[in-house]
């Protein structure tokens, strides 16, 4: 029997299948389990005793699971949002062969910081050195799904538009992935578990593709990818093969029900029937590709029965932003203003997320028996009032900062809108340091 705390007198979303919104409920936790939900003058008196938190004036939501994140591109931040495309094609920025695991750890606590301050609950992370992240995310108390980004081309190479395969780098990176599972899958009382992670059409032999799949069978573990993420991959893919990405990947059997695909912004009516008739989930970076200028056909994926979901990519970890940016760009692609609607984006960051890691079961929406992953949004504020539908007000005025409480497997890890597990103002001293001498080497 684990310890029994209160959330009392809030608005409940709790996402279920009835998608039911309650309003001065209560929700009683039994060590990192939901146990009750319900009006908050009906509390069963067993759960009467426990530790309490005033949830009056806001609005609880499952946790948001933030499903493509590089945290360690933190390092990043401002210059790499102006840079127009992925750190990993740009020359002249700290690439991640610069970084070492201390960088990474460092710069994952920040991005991971950022991502649970702002109601990420369940960070899905792939990058180099990914074992600094695993433990950067376990330490802040974060659920998180981690792989290495498995390649075997030459970064510094491809960084100029040069593809050259190197097959010792695929081996290594390869190991390192096993490691990393072997190491960390099911972790923390189950919070962190691992997945593979070919890091895109482009960058991978179809040798190392075909071998990462069967490993997935073996293991049943499943994979990240980048897909149709730019139109130097597409050339590429077309050059090297004379297929689409989407064809690419499934030609060597990378796609399906345990892959989750970031981007999907260059891809035809015919790769969307692929993706959609292999069920492979599809992760939409609103943020990050809108600020590179480009728009994934979502609500085409959406009407054709995918499972889209929501992450934040590099630099920036708001899922708020996201959900908002998401409506933008799906109403400005469509020519219609009302495309996607806010319970739409806010089903991606939850439910959808959770399905597309096959964690339904456990979290993504606020129903008793699953994990007390949840996000207590403080609505008593200028730009969020008056509250008459609070999913709008989240998705079309929230900001990352309104959030001023998260549990994760029932423990506080953010409590009055700070983490409370990690020193903040530590973290921030420290990447200021290291971010001006990594910047310094590459002069
Ligand atoms: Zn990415």
């Amino acid at each position: 029997v684990g310890t029994i705390q209160l959330i009392e007198h809030g608005t409940v979303i709790c996402m279920d299948a009835r998608r039911r919104i309650l309003t001065d409920a209560t929700i009683a936790v039994e060590g990192d389990r939901i146990v009750w939900i319900g009006p908050s003058n009906a509390v069963p008196g067993q759960y009467d005793q426990g530790s309490k938190i005033d949830a009056r004036g806001s609005v609880i939501y499952p946790g948001f699971v933030n499903i493509h994140t590089h945290a360690a591109l933190s390092l990043l931040r401002g210059i790499g949002d102006d840079l127009g495309t992925a750190p990993a094609y740009t020359p002249d920025v700290p690439q991640s062969a610069y970084l070492s695991p201390d960088d990474c750890y460092v710069f994952s606590l920040l991005g991971g910081i950022e991502a649970l301050r702002f109601g990420t609950t369940c960070m899905v992370d792939m990058y180099v050195h990914e074992d600094s992240a695993a433990r950067a995310f376990s330490e802040l108390g974060l659920r998180a799904v981690v792989s290495e980004m498995v390649r075997d081309i030459d970064p510094f190479k491809v960084a100029s538009g040069i593809y050259e395969f190197d097959q010792d780098r695929g081996e290594d990176l390869f190991a390192r992935n096993i490691e990393l599972i072997d190491t960390w899958h099911g972790a923390c009382n189950g919070r962190i578990t691992c997945r593979l992670g070919p890091h895109a059409p482009d960058s991978c032999s179809p040798q190392l593709l075909q071998r990462i799949r069967a490993e997935a069978d073996k293991r049943e573990i499943g994979m990240l990818v980048h897909l149709a993420q730019s139109k130097r991959e597409v050339q590429e893919i077309w050059r090297r093969s004379g297929r689409t990405p989407v064809e690419y990947l499934h030609e060597n059997g990378i796609l399906g029900p345990d892959v989750i695909a970031g981007h999907c912004i260059y891809i035809s009516d015919s790769d969307i029937a692929l993706l959609a008739r292999t069920k492979t989930h599809v992760a939409h970076l609103s943020g990050s590709n809108s600020k590179g200028g480009m728009m994934a056909p979502i609500k085409a994926m959406v009407d054709k029965g995918i499972n889209v979901t929501l992450g934040t990519d590099n630099m920036a970890y708001d899922m708020i932003e996201v959900m908002r940016l998401a409506v933008c760009v799906a109403r400005m692609l469509a020519d219609d203003p009302v495309a996607l609607k806010s319970a739409d984006v806010l089903e991606m960051a939850t439910v959808n997320g959770a399905e597309a890691l096959g964690m339904a079961e456990e979290i993504g929406s606020i129903e008793v028996g699953k994990k007390a992953d949840l996000v207590i949004v403080d609505y008593r504020r200028a730009h969020l009032a008056p509250v008459v539908d609070p999913i709008a007000n989240l998705v079309h005025n929230g900001l990352g900062s309104d959030v001023v409480t998260v549990l994760i497997d029932g423990r506080v890890v953010v409590a009055n809108g700070v983490v409370a597990l990690v020193d903040e103002c530590q973290v921030i001293a420290e990447a200021q340091d290291r971010a001006e001498s990594l910047w310094k080497a590459i002069d």
